[in-house]
């Protein structure tokens, strides 16, 4: 393995792992605060860095199925929610290529 590579986040809001403190995603890559995921209130993200994706895998959710990677954290391998890949409804679709950040796995930093 290489040397691991953290990548900081400009800006005030900015959302870090719970486990290992490192920056994991910035408000204002906030799509929506009103989502679900396994372990209660979830962001859904445009963006989320320092993350592992985990192999694809087609999951039933409250809106249907989907086809979505979890999302760990690089530095500390924490799971911190995962990533949409594919939706196979059509108002769905906005989710793709957008991320689930777990409220309970993430720490807010200077706000
Ligand atoms: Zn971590």
């Amino acid at each position: 393995m290489g040397r691991l590579y953290i990548q900081y986040l400009s800006g005030e809001k900015i959302y870090k792992c719970k486990f290992c403190k490192v920056d994991s995603a910035s408000r204002v890559d906030i799509v929506s605060k009103d989502f679900r995921g396994r372990y209660g209130r979830a962001y859904l993200m445009r963006n989320v860095v320092n993350i592992s994706i985990g192999p694809k895998e087609q999951r039933h959710l409250s809106s249907g199925l989907h086809t979505v990677n979890d999302i760990y954290c690089s530095s500390c391998q924490q799971l911190l929610g995962w990533r949409y890949e594919k939706a196979f409804e059509e108002s769905e679709k906005y989710k793709e290529g957008n991320y689930i950040l777990e409220k309970e796995r993430v720490l807010k930093d200077g706000w």
